[in-house]
């Protein structure tokens, strides 16, 4: 769902009575439009579906012919046609905004940069306690000397375009009413270049590769997404850079385990380890610990190091803890030694312990066939 309000009617869009002189509605445009505008409203998605609610109406009504047209509908027609409009809109509500806006404030050819994706691969630790990187990528950054336009200084570097006559726009129609869209030729600019500037070979810019360093706070998640404003592609002709979303995981931990602001991991013990108690060594965000485990544990007891998980964010640097489950290890080989011992314990306890000892398996066909012929 939009946060557009449906079936709004042209004249209410702008807020403007229906006898509304031409000053009137571009001045209402004007001032809409600027406090509206995604630059300055940049975390309001709303703000934006406005924006271009606002441009759309202004372009039906901007056109007196279009205006008696509109008019003449009736109340439940001109509700419809905004939205159809809009709706047929679709892919080229930018192109039209654009145009708009660059008709209205002689910006033309003005163009908000690309927004860039930047995959950080991040350890285990370093998630859990927070981590500064540094991160270089290549990007595009404008010309300096022609601000993108590729043109060099003086009139003759320049042309009209033909496409829209100079205009930076051309028109367009949308569910029967004419609108304008951003000249795809020049792209808005109504000049051709016809001497490049020296300085960028008339690419308007440079790739560069570009440094930063980000700070990931502590207890980041796989898909974890950051955004870094204006670190994205140059903006044209003075327009806002794009960002950098930079999309952050999280590598695995052989041992450890995450589990909300908890760690989790489990630490095999012998036998007599569990029956005599030890200490043991466990593997924490921040290296090895050693922590007591007491006589008479038995497997899978769960233990909590207290102030050893995920740092818990809001700043404070607390927190979560970590459980150990320990594990008691049976082992499948003995030295005979070992062997002695175990048995010596058995006859203790008064139990008896061994297995009979099974043939082994003759092997080979031969092997088989002298067994079946034995
Ligand atoms: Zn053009
Ligand atoms: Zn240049």
């Amino acid at each position: 769902m939009t946060a557009r309000a449906r079936g709004r009617d042209a004249y209410d869009v702008l807020g403007v009575p229906r006898d509304a002189t031409e000053s009137e509605l571009k001045r209402a445009y004007r001032e809409l439009a600027h406090r509206h505008h995604p630059d300055k409203n940049p975390d309001d998605p709303a703000a934006e579906e406005r924006f271009k609610e606002i441009a759309i109406a202004y372009g039906v009504l901007s056109d007196a012919e279009q205006r008696a047209r509109y008019d003449r509908l009736g109340e439940r027609e001109r509700e419809g046609a905004l939205d159809e409009v809009m709706a047929d809109l679709r892919g080229t509500v930018q192109e039209v905004w654009d145009g708009l806006l660059a008709d209205l404030l002689g910006r033309r050819g003005r163009q908000h940069g690309r927004d860039l994706r930047y995959t950080l691969e991040l350890g285990f630790e370093e998630a859990g306690l927070g981590a500064r990187r540094k991160i270089s990528y290549p990007v595009r950054v404008g010309c300096p000397r022609c601000q993108g336009l590729g043109a060099a200084r003086g009139p003759e570097a320049t042309r009209a375009c033909e496409r829209c006559a100079g205009r930076g726009h051309v028109p367009m129609e949308r569910a029967g009413f004419a609108l304008r869209r951003q000249c795809p030729d020049c792209r808005g600019v109504g000049r051709k270049v016809v001497r490049a500037c020296a300085h960028c070979a008339g690419e308007g810019s440079f790739r560069v590769e570009r440094e930063l360093e980000v700070v990931l706070p502590p207890g980041i998640v796989s898909g974890h997404v950051q955004l870094l404003r204006g670190e994205g592609e140059h903006g044209r002709l003075g327009g806002r850079a794009g960002d950098l979303y930079l999309v952050v995981r999280v590598a695995d931990h052989p041992e450890l385990r995450r589990d909300g602001d908890e760690v989790s991991c489990e630490v095999a013990i012998s036998i007599p380890q569990a029956v005599l108690g030890a200490m043991i060594e466990v593997p924490t965000l921040t290296g090895k610990v050693k922590m007591r485990v007491p006589a008479g544990t038995a497997s899978g007891k769960l233990f909590r190091l207290r102030g050893l998980g995920m740092v818990r964010p809001g700043g404070r640097g607390d927190r979560g803890d970590q459980k150990v489950r320990v594990r008691i290890e049976v082992p499948a080989e003995l030295s005979a030694r070992e062997r002695e011992l175990y048995e010596a314990l058995a006859r203790e306890k008064g139990q008896s312990v061994g297995e009979p000892m099974a043939r082994p398996e003759p092997r080979g066909l031969f092997g088989r066939m002298r067994q079946l012929l034995r």
